[in-house]
């Protein structure tokens, strides 16, 4: 049981959170051979158009959009199973670095958001 929010407000950030997976799981497979799992990453597959020469240069283009979007997808797909679980657990909604509560806005914008604003500004700073 989560104390800190309303259980309407798990329900609804669950079905967000949900639908944030399915999203990136399909994204991922049109990027990627394998399909994700949880502690696992996909890596993007290496694009087929052709043996010329400028089938070979598109190829590259497409397979460095694939690998930097690969890279977000396996953040977020990592971030969504962790807040899932964090509902589970009853921590819903706390920051991975200070446990201080995160804003409910915040939560409303991004739900699998696994820092409170202070320490996200901090992470970018670094
Ligand atoms: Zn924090």
């Amino acid at each position: 049981m989560n104390k800190n929010f309303s259980p309407e407000f798990i329900e609804a950030r669950k079905k967000d959170l949900l639908k944030i997976k399915k999203r990136v799981e399909d994204e991922i497979s049109h990027i990627s051979d394998c399909s994700l799992k949880k502690d696992e990453e996909c890596q993007a597959k290496f694009p087929n158009y052709g043996d010329k020469e400028e089938d070979n240069a598109t190829e590259v283009g497409v397979y460095e959009d694939y690998t930097s979007l690969e890279t977000s997808l396996n953040k977020l797909f990592k971030e969504v199973n962790t807040a899932l679980e964090k509902i589970e657990n009853g921590n819903y909604g706390k920051c991975n670095n200070c446990s201080k509560l995160i804003a409910k806005k915040r939560l409303e914008a991004f739900p699998a958001a696994p820092l409170c604003i202070d320490c996200e500004r901090k992470e970018e700073k670094k």
